[in-house]
């Protein structure tokens, strides 16, 4: 094979070096983290890479001394020398700012480990004048001299050091990072030490280029920050340079732009259309913030990060959402989509960074009802109302788990029979910190954990219970209503999770009516599959809430639903005289054959009226307030 000068053993080197090219050229041409812990990372790579070839090229040259200048053989043995000390230096870097070790331990830590590097780099490049390093004799060649050690000093320091930033850090780095860390750092070590055993192998590239693969696939792959079908940058990366401005204190605000209605529109465009939507809003953005990093989070939501801080981080929010419509409106195509702005001060991504998801998520579910009522911002009243959530979240599982959610029953008064005939389950929740908790707050903070869907199995199972060991048949109850959120609707299972449970209480189906929301009805096909399988099964289902959102109501009227529900404020608003709609109202779901129930209820005067108007069943608390199952049965018997 090939004739080498050398009396070294180049295997393991040579085989690095076109892993370690490759590695470098896709490393360089991905859009990388503009931060300084990517820039560490490409420091060791091209210095490892650089080093690897020079050492190969020195060695060979070494032997053959004589055949060139001797400012060229100084001059490529510094070229393997420098990379060397650089890298063992660029890999503590590397992982003092994974472990933010520089900020942790102060401006001192950060020049005292500069020195052993700064001096060793000196000591190489005064070497063809001082021959300190090393020195190639016109007669015999190259040799190591007295501070040779020097550079490997450099590195066990660098060694050492890099152990102590990940001991001081270990509670802070995640298992990943520490694992992480841990690992490249003895690899290196075993390098060195197997580079001292066989002195005549050339092994420390190839130990390195472990070291930078394990970095490479663990923290620093590109593709991992990276939203691809968008083409920007994605939260990881958004929590990753927001930290290294944070570190350095460089004030940014994060803008967050949503789309707010991204579900609707995918069911009404499809997915490509809304896909090539989503690639203008990019473009647009882009336009409108060319000098920010822009990121994708997912759902419609994206951010742009903005040096652009003054002291009115309202108007900025205004301004920006004036300027990005304005881009939006001059598209070649127009966007089906609602855009919302929400503005996070700086102040509020430094104290809220380690909890960031739940800010984002928060800020986007809330930006559209924000935006209406004025407000661009995320202010510590939105922190608050946050804690708030995640307060409920927390009393929400603990009451899960000791299953201690209870179930109030509320009447259902029917016009015709005029008696009770039914009663609508609502979930009440009592924590022991918090004290009684509305279900409208904890209700939607399940639906937007997950929670929901175990909530309402219990609260099912706690209603099939009831109606068994109470007969509630024989005080004349014939229905019980559950209220179903949408997002429940969307678990492919509940409508088989629910006859599971009644069936295991021996319950027939028929006995529960299933109230829906209105106002999301027409988001999800999911949920019309949910309903038609429910009423399989022989349950009735009703449309809750009537009057509150704003669905068409030609729509609504072709969905498999008998029973309506108007919500009380449409009733309120007739009574006290602000709307005549009720009337109306009432003939239309008469003549479309459907059964009405009103709620709010609250006085005699309206629930003769009522009945005289046309309601077949009447809710409220003139009849009663939801009440725990003994009273409902107190109530019943006395009713
Ligand atoms: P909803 O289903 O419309 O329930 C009726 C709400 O109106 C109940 O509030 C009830 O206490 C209240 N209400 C009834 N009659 C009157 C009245 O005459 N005057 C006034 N001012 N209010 C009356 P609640 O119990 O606070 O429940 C609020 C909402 O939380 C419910 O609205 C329902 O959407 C949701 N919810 C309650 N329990 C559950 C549940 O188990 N599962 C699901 N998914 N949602 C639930
Ligand atoms: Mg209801
Ligand atoms: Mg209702």
């Amino acid at each position: 094979m090939f004739h080498w000068l050398s009396n070294y053993n180049y295997d393991f080197a040579l085989a690095s070096v076109p892993v370690q090219l490759l590695l470098v050229l896709f490393y360089c041409f991905r859009r990388n983290l503009p931060i300084r812990q990517s820039y560490c990372f490409l420091a060791v790579m091209i210095s490892n890479f650089v080093m690897t070839t020079a050492d190969i090229v020195s060695c060979e040259m070494n032997e053959v001394w004589n055949d060139f200048p001797l400012w060229v053989m100084y001059a490529i043995n510094i070229l393997y020398f420098l990379p060397f000390i650089i890298r063992g230096w660029a890999l503590f870097a590397y992982a003092a700012e994974v472990c933010r070790a520089f900020q942790r331990l102060g401006r001192w830590f950060r020049i005292l480990t500069l020195i052993p590097m700064s001096f060793a780099v000196i000591l190489t490049l005064s070497t063809p004048w001082t021959a300190a390093i090393f020195t190639i004799d016109p007669a015999t060649g190259y040799h190591n001299c007295a501070m040779y050690q020097t550079i490997y000093v450099s590195t066990y320091f660098y060694i050492g050091a890099t152990f102590f930033a990940v001991i001081v850090s270990w509670k802070r780095l995640n298992t990943r990072n520490r694992t992480g860390l841990v690992a490249c750092n003895t690899v290196l070590l075993l390098g060195i030490i197997f580079r001292k055993l066989f002195i005549n192998t050339l092994v420390t590239s190839y130990f390195s280029i472990i070291v930078i693969m394990i970095i490479y696939l663990s923290s620093e792959n590109p593709d991992l920050f990276y939203e691809r079908r968008i083409g920007l940058f994605n939260k990881y990366a958004f929590i990753r340079i927001c930290d290294d401005y944070i570190e350095k204190n460089i004030p940014v605000n994060a803008i967050m732009i949503s789309a707010h209605n991204l579900e609707t529109a995918k069911h009404l465009y499809g997915a490509n259309q809304i896909r090539r939507q989503m690639e203008l809003v990019t473009k647009r953005l882009m336009g409108v913030a060319a000098k920010s990093y822009i990121f994708y989070i997912g759902s419609g939501n994206f951010i742009v990060l903005s040096r652009e801080t003054s002291d009115a981080p309202e108007l900025t929010a205004r301004k920006w959402k004036r300027q990005f419509e304005r881009q939006l409106k001059t598209s070649e195509e127009p966007v089906p989509l609602t855009f919302t702005v929400m503005l996070i001060p700086f102040t509020i991504l430094k104290k809220e960074l380690e909890r960031i998801d739940d800010l984002l998520r928060f800020s986007a579910s809330k930006s559209y009802i924000e935006n209406q009522r004025g407000n661009f911002t995320i202010t510590e009243t939105t922190l608050s109302n946050l804690q708030r959530e995640r307060d409920i979240e927390t009393a929400l599982k603990r009451a899960l788990e000791q299953r201690r959610v209870e179930v109030y029953f509320q009447p259902i008064y029917s016009t015709e029979n005029k008696r009770v005939v039914g009663a609508e389950a609502l979930a009440r929740l009592n924590d022991e910190r918090l004290g009684f908790i509305p279900p409208n707050e904890f209700i939607r903070v399940a639906e937007h954990n997950g929670d929901i869907t175990e909530l309402g199995r219990q609260i099912f199972d706690h209603v099939c219970r009831f109606v068994t060991s109470e007969k509630v048949e024989k005080h004349g109850i014939e229905f019980i209503n559950i209220n179903l959120s949408p997002a429940q609707c969307l678990d492919e299972d509940l409508a088989a999770d629910l006859s599971g449970i009644a069936f295991n209480h021996g319950v027939p189906m028929k006995m529960f009516d299933f109230e829906i929301t209105e106002s999301f009805i027409d988001d999800h096909q999911a949920i019309l599959k949910q309903m038609t399988q429910l009423q399989a099964s022989g349950a009735e289902l009703s449309l809750d809430d009537f009057g509150t959102g704003n669905s068409n109501i030609a729509q609504l009227l072709k969905l498999p639903i008998h029973v309506v529900k108007l919500d009380m404020s449409v009733v309120h608003s007739y009574f006290s005289g602000e709307s005549r709609i009720l009337p109306d109202l009432i003939r239309m779901f008469r003549n479309a054959d459907m059964k009405i129930v009103v709620e709010g209820v609250e006085t005699e005067e309206m629930k003769i009226r009522l009945a005289e108007m046309g309601c077949d069943y009447e809710q409220g608390f003139f009849f009663s307030k939801p009440v725990p199952p003994q009273i409902f049965l107190d109530y019943l018997k006395t009713a």
